[in-house]
């Protein structure tokens, strides 16, 4: 069953001249994938998400999320938690805090937070540091709190948009490993937005392709280097000629 699906979703800006920053999109996620959406900078990835995220217009086509019609939904009314390249903490808010806040918004019982942060925080290893403030953490652990936020809200869809930018390739190679550990055993369906080769090689179950806005193919990452269907993907993906 496909969790998410594109219907021919463009976004087209209102500039001079238009930008279709996402152009025409028919793309499926299936209910517990893990798909990377890769292409080099300003090929509409971040569009996408947000389209999906309903952070930004759908001018042509729609967007479903389990079979129903959210084109024209609030963000609130997706069930779809997003973590960001620039994932800012509440500073004077505790660890906790932090992952507990879209909870406590969201009015769920006191006692069901407190649960879901330390069921997230084990998944996290982040036990130890509920009570800390965020300048008292380091930039990975920072990092894993904004996974946190985003995992205690037990959303049907993760959106992550270039979440390690902000690390250092050491540590960027470590949570790579840990997000695609942590993927698979939520089981939740996700997306996950990159311009890394590497990351879409090795991450996901099947990789998208984008350049100016169009899909140019969407497969294993199997299937993408060893038949890409055109040259950009080819050269992308870095296939031998
Ligand atoms: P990516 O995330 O792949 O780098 P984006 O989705 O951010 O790409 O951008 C896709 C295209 O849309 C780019 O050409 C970008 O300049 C353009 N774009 C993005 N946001 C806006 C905006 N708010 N107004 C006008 N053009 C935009
Ligand atoms: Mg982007």
């Amino acid at each position: 069953m496909a969790v998410v699906s594109f219907r021919e979703a463009s976004r087209v800006f209102p500039s001079t001249p238009p930008v279709r920053a996402v152009d025409k999109l028919d793309l499926d996620v299936a209910d517990g994938e893990f798909l990377v959406l890769v292409g080099p900078s300003g090929s509409g990835k971040s569009t996408a998400l947000r389209m999906l995220a309903g952070l930004e217009d759908v001018d042509e086509g729609a967007i479903y999320i389990d079979d129903r019609d959210v084109t024209d939904m609030p963000p609130k009314d997706r069930d779809i938690a997003m973590v960001f390249q620039s994932y800012a903490l509440y500073p004077h808010m505790t660890v906790a805090e932090n992952m507990g806040f879209a909870l406590k918004l969201k009015r769920v019982a006191k006692s069901e937070i407190t649960a879901r942060v330390r069921q997230a925080a084990e998944l996290l290893d982040l036990t130890n540091y509920l009570d800390r403030k965020p300048k008292a953490l380091s930039g990975g652990q920072r990092q894993r709190v904004a996974m946190g936020r985003a995992i205690v809200r037990e959303p049907a869809v993760f959106l992550m948009d270039e979440p390690l930018s902000n690390l250092d390739a050491k540590l960027r190679v470590e949570t790579r490993a840990n997000i695609a550990a942590l993927q698979k055993r939520l089981g939740t369906t996700t997306i996950y937005v990159t311009h890394d080769q590497v990351e879409a090689m090795t991450m996901g179950h099947r990789v998208a392709v984008l350049k100016d806005g169009l899909l140019q193919q969407c497969d294993t990452p199997r299937a993408l280097y060893d038949q890409p269907t055109n040259a950009f993907v080819a050269g992308f993906m870095g296939s031998p000629s």
